[in-house]
């Protein structure tokens, strides 16, 4: 039952500490430790209260290729894939809880979550939050009456614009050039969006991720398929288009 998941009311009713327990915990324990020592009088560096909240987010994460990737290259980022298949989204799960198991200490900065994106993400998070949002491969819906099924749309680009910081990127990758099309056209028409260059996806771990990482990858890069990239930046203001 595809309906069948909680969606929090607002993003402070989530308690992400059931996600990232002991990344949040170590958080708090050197909190705690730099207040002792502030409290003793001992010089300590500039502390920043505020709490580790989620800034990638992989949607339609599918098995979470991606995921576990990122969180090896980013181990102090917290990053959460969304998954509207309860089994798959269940698996991936699984999946970190073993990676965590078997070496301790790391992939504590990845969780998987089962929603709908396309309903439900300013549920979980506030304006400006996210640094990166990823759509890897997203479902085509081929039938022009299915179109506005699309993951990307003008309407939801708004949505991802207002939960994007101002700078953070929303990368794309498509095998079905008609959907590489249609993402870049509706990026391109969005005053609050702008093409990232070649030379700075070249510089970008996350970028060079895209095709190989996710098991949709793997596959069209078995079956030897070309893919569309299109990474774009969030503006702080709406550019003239
Ligand atoms: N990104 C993964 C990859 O590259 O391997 C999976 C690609 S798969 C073609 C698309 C995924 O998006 C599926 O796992 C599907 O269940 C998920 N999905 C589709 N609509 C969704 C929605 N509204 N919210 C969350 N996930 C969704």
């Amino acid at each position: 039952n595809v309906a069948d998941f909680d969606v929090p009311t607002r993003p402070d009713d989530l308690d992400w500490s059931e996600h990232f327990p002991e990344f949040l915990q170590e958080w708090r324990d050197r909190q705690q430790q730099q207040q002792q020592q502030q409290e003793a009088g001992a010089a300590a560096g500039p502390s920043s209260s505020e709490t580790p909240a989620v800034r990638f987010v992989d949607i339609g994460c599918g098995f979470g290729g991606l995921l576990v990737k990122l969180s090896t290259i980013y181990p102090d980022t917290l990053m959460l894939g969304m998954e509207i298949r309860d089994k798959v989204s269940a698996y991936v799960r699984e999946r970190i809880a073993a990676l965590r198991r078997e070496q301790p200490g790391s992939y504590r900065n990845a969780s998987v979550l089962r929603t709908n994106a396309m309903k439900y993400l300013p549920n979980y998070f506030k304006k400006g939050q996210l640094t990166k949002m990823f759509f890897l491969f997203p479902d085509p819906h081929f039938k022009a009456a299915n179109h506005r099924r699309r993951i990307i749309n003008t309407h939801l680009l708004t949505e991802y614009a207002h939960l994007l910081a101002p700078g953070g990127w929303l990368y794309t990758i498509s095998d079905v050039p008609e959907l590489g099309e249609w993402m870049k056209a509706k990026l391109e028409a969005h005053p609050l969006f702008e093409r990232v260059s070649e030379e700075e996806l070249e510089a970008d771990p996350a970028a060079g991720l895209l095709a190989l990482s996710s098991e949709e990858g793997q596959k069209v890069a078995r079956n030897g398929g070309a893919t569309y990239r299109n990474v774009y930046r969030r503006l702080a203001a709406p550019r003239k288009v």
